[in-house]
């Protein structure tokens, strides 16, 4: 029994009514999103977490991901990181360490916040074998039902299982060609170990048995996207389509077959002009299952503001229909994020996620409307109150303070809004 179950028998559980509650949205509404797959709760009966609706009629959310490296692991500044990136805003969290006692790093993360917290169990089955036997290559099946298993009982609630790398996509990627390679580590070791044993992905061949595992753990599948591209040039083509077929397949399967909560992960880099028709591809290849969003890049030449290059990306897939938003930071391409650029992160991509909602739920640009009304009037406190990053807004105010308390430093005593002020009425 899962919440998919209850919501197909038409029981509205209190997990429904408290998203309800969240979205402003009649309960009733969540129960049928959930029902036909449109909307998910990850959820977990290891660990007490802050409910969060994902999906169709809802607002966009944002995950920030973190985790140490194989280069650096620094078990504080992890959970530092994801305490960091709640604080700022983030409505869950992926933990993606793969360097030092990553299960240990995950627990104390679990432990340490309140958001659902999303891991991908290959890496450590991949990263476990290496340490093994010395390769990757000598992953076993076993492996990967154990790091799922061991995963979902630390506390995560979500995961992103590469399911949709077989044989049929991995000859597309060959007889294709990429310019910018293949840019996911999930894809980088699946496709390595199945040319290196020439055997079927597990995760596709024996998919009943990996929904069996998440079904027992009340895990929300997030199909992976292993074929995304990392580089324009390589957006929406041949192997990243076929995967997106085969995700959708084995989403559907999982939902209505075993009533599990599922996500369909999407690109990557993809320009701007290609947004729109992705996420229009994936909510129909996928009968409209949330969509979740790794970034977009919009363009390759951004290194050291990715994050910025992305909340152009992300606003425009929001606006187009996508439902989740995964952030990026600063650091994209170049480090391990630190602190900060987890924070930038998760601030950047909560304003795309605005930017987006304001499209797709009109009732969203009533907060721009009380920011406009606070700019004519000239109220200050308001409109630091309004802003997405109130400390921001104030310091940069503050650093450089006018003489007319009324006006900025901008155009000091020409201050436009003061002159027309004195002379109209134009509230409204
Ligand atoms: S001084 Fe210029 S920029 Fe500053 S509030 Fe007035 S009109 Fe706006």
């Amino acid at each position: 029994m899962t919440i998919v179950t209850d919501a197909k028998n038409g029981k509205i559980t209190e997990e429904m009514k408290i998203v309800a509650k969240m979205e402003g949205k009649d309960p009733e509404f969540i129960r049928r999103g959930i029902a036909a797959g449109r909307i998910v709760i990850p959820m977990t009966p290891y660990r007490n977490v802050k409910l969060c609706g994902i999906g169709e009629g809802l607002k966009t959310k944002v995950n920030a991901s973190i985790g140490s490296s194989s280069d650096i692991v620094d078990e504080e500044m992890e959970v530092a990181k994801a305490k960091a990136a709640e604080a700022a805003g983030a409505d869950t969290l992926m933990e993606l360490g793969t360097g030092g006692d990553f299960l240990r790093i995950r627990k104390k993360v679990c432990d340490a916040i309140s958001l659902s917290v999303g891991s991908v169990p290959l890496y450590q089955a991949f990263i476990e074998a290496a340490r093994r036997d010395g390769s990757i290559v000598h992953m076993t099946e076993d492996d990967l039902w154990n790091a799922t298993e061991a995963q979902a009982k630390l506390g995560t609630n979500f995961m992103a299982i590469h399911t949709g790398i077989n044989n049929i996509v991995l000859d597309r990627l060959k007889a294709h060609g990429r310019y910018g390679g293949l840019c996911s580590r999930g894809g980088a070791f699946m496709s390595s170990w199945m040319l290196h044993n020439q055997k079927e992905n597990p995760l596709y061949e024996h998919f009943d048995y990996l929904c069996e595992i998440l079904k027992e753990h009340e895990v929300t599948l997030s199909t992976g996207n292993g074929m995304r591209a990392g580089a324009i040039h390589d957006a929406t083509d041949r192997a990243q389509i076929q995967e997106l077929i085969i995700n959708s397949e084995c989403a559907q399967r999982a939902h209505d077959k075993y009533d599990l909560q599922v996500i369909v992960e999407g690109p990557g880099h993809v320009p701007l002009d290609e947004i729109e028709m992705n996420v229009k591809l994936m909510k129909a290849m996928s009968n409209g299952k949330p969509f979740y969003m790794l970034g977009p890049l919009v363009t390759d030449i951004g290194a050291g503001r990715d994050h910025i290059v992305t909340a152009i990306g992300a606003a425009a897939s929001a606006a187009a229909g996508c439902d989740f938003l995964c952030y990026v930071t600063p650091a994209e391409h170049l480090a391990l994020p630190n602190l900060e650029d987890v924070v930038e992160g998760v601030k950047t991509s909560r304003i795309a996620a605005h930017v987006g909602d304001m499209v797709k739920y009109k009732e969203s640009r009533d907060w721009d409307l009380a920011m406009g009304r606070a700019r004519r009037d000239l109220d200050w406190e308001k409109m630091f109150s309004l802003a997405l990053d109130p400390e921001l807004a104030r310091s940069i105010r503050n650093s450089r303070a006018p003489e007319d308390a009324d006006a900025c430093t901008m155009c000091g005593n020409y201050c436009a809004l003061k002159i027309v002020n004195k002379n109209y009425n134009l509230a409204k």
